[in-house]
């Protein structure tokens, strides 16, 4: 009777190493499919870093241009450009740059364009 129950015991104790075999081969999946999951995200960062790189220097060199091209000479094409923008129906006065002006006209953008046109 009481090898019975060390024999039952022993029979136990191996479907649980069993079933441990099989959580830890789960576990093993799962370890595999993050690092691939991570290595993807990391070189996915890496690509939108460079881009990010990219496009900010993209951008201080337009700046940079439009800085030079700001001239003496260019104030008028500037303000002409303004000019047809608020004509064309948008806000250029510092308050709402850009937005529209639906149909009303603005004391801002007016005396904006005024200074700029002395
Ligand atoms: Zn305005």
């Amino acid at each position: 009777m009481k090898d019975r129950n060390f024999l039952d015991t022993v029979m136990e104790f191996e479907q649980q190493l069993e079933a441990m075999q099989v959580q830890f081969g789960a576990l093993k999946q799962f370890v595999a499919l993050m690092m691939e999951e991570h290595k993807a995200l990391e070189t996915e960062n890496d690509h939108l870093r460079a881009r990010l790189d990219e496009l900010v220097a993209k951008e201080e060199t337009v700046q940079v241009a439009a800085v030079k091209k700001t001239s003496p000479l260019d104030i008028g094409e500037g303000y002409d450009n303004l000019a047809r923008l608020y004509h064309e129906g948008f806000h250029v006065c510092h308050v709402h740059f850009g937005s529209l002006r639906k149909g009303e006209d603005c004391l801002f953008c007016l005396s904006f364009l005024n200074k700029q046109n002395v």
